[in-house]
């Protein structure tokens, strides 16, 4: 048996206010004027002066405002990553991403990028990458993906919605600040928030789990608790608190593996580009046999925040369409023997996988 040694973040600042430190943070990261600091902005900031006044753009720094509409795809990495070696004659100081699960994980890749040749596609899978990335910075906005901690970035390809799983991948520096994601929406901040939920129902529920994962694990679903189902918390207190439980989340999957949820909203992902939060929520719902304290928990969270989830999502799917999605959601592999056990392949069927999408 040999014994996974993970990277982790290197360094973190958390405290409401914090991005004003944005600047001084940086700074001795700076090689020289001409090597600049890449700013990746979600574009939901655009015009947004209480944001942006705060980026600390010098010299030849950049912004570059991307959308979250849809999730990053590695042509778009591939896209930033270019644009970014044309415009400027020295490999940047850093790469600083702004925004969600989708902006950070395009900060991730892009910083891969500028140092590894070929495309975004060709490092999607479990430590291919060569050479460390540049300086990365992660910002998040709003709570719950984990992606602020991991130790990957998640892409579609043009073959498949995986992962670039690294040593390289995990950030360099982290601003929590729980002030940023005062102004989610409340559909959106059930859905990422229960992106965390659903983080530590799985990994808790799964065969994989070890003392390591189960301590952050434990902590994230308590807070996970406090925020959505007692609802009793300050506005405040709540932003502050869901901005940790992602980040134990995240901590919690590091060291095992997600489950039934995430590889088949994978599958959704693929073929419908159902994003991941709003998508895992709509697989959960109908996973009772799988984890069912879980399913129960999250159906009175939903009731009680008035959530209402597409329905019929499925409704009108050829059978070519069902076996895209299954094919998606049984090649991930490490997430079904974590969910299941050894022996999944005997448990879970394409017949059943149908069955449950057709519900969805
Ligand atoms: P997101 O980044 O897709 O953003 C969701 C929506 O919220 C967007 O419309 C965005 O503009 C908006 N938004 C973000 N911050 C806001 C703010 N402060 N105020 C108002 N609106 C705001 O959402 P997400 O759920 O954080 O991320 C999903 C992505 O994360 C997916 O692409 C998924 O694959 C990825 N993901 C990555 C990991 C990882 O470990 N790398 C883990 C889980 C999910
Ligand atoms: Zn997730």
């Amino acid at each position: 048996m040999s014994y996974k040694n993970y990277p982790m973040v290197s360094r973190v600042i958390f405290g409401r206010g914090s991005f004003n430190q944005l600047g001084d943070i940086i700074a001795p990261k700076r090689r020289n004027i001409k090597a600049p600091f890449i700013f990746l902005v979600d574009d939901i900031f655009k015009g947004n002066s209480w944001l942006t006044s705060r980026i600390p753009l010098a010299y030849q720094d950049k912004l570059i405002y991307v959308s979250a509409e849809e999730e990053p795809k590695t042509s778009q990495v591939d896209k930033l990553t270019e644009e970014i070696i044309l415009s400027f004659n020295e490999r940047p100081s850093g790469i600083i991403g702004v925004g969600g699960g989708t902006t950070m994980d395009l900060a991730k890749a892009v910083s891969i990028m500028l140092t590894n040749d070929g495309s975004a596609k060709d490092y999607q899978g479990w430590d291919l990458v060569k050479n460390p990335a540049i300086y990365h910075v992660g910002i998040p906005t709003i709570s719950g993906t984990g992606a602020e901690v991991s130790r990957t970035t998640v892409l579609t390809g043009p073959e498949r919605k995986l992962g670039i799983n690294s040593d390289y991948t995990p950030f360099d520096q982290v601003i929590l600040d729980p002030e940023l994601t005062k102004d989610v929406p409340k559909d959106q901040w059930f859905y990422t928030g229960m992106d965390c939920y659903i983080h530590c129902i799985e990994s808790l529920n799964g065969t994989f789990l070890n003392a390591f994962s189960k301590s952050y694990g434990e902590k994230a679903l308590e807070l996970c608790l406090e925020i959505f189902l007692e609802n009793s918390l300050a506005v405040e207190e709540a932003q502050d608190k869901l901005m940790m439980a992602s980040w134990h989340g995240g901590m919690s999957i590091a060291y095992s593996q997600v489950g039934v949820a995430h590889a088949m909203s994978y599958g959704l992902g693929y073929l419908l580009g159902t994003k991941h939060g709003i998508g895992n929520c709509i697989v959960f719902d109908h996973l009772e046999e799988y984890y069912p304290e879980g399913v129960k928990i999250f159906k009175d969270m939903k009731a009680k925040h008035d959530i209402e989830l597409p329905q019929g999502l499925c409704a009108d799917l050829s059978d070519a369409e069902f076996d895209i999605m299954i094919d998606v959601a049984l090649s991930l592999e490490p997430l079904w023997e974590n969910a299941i056990g050894k022996n999944w392949k005997k448990k879970v069927t394409r017949d059943k996988l149908k069955a449950l999408y057709s519900k969805m």
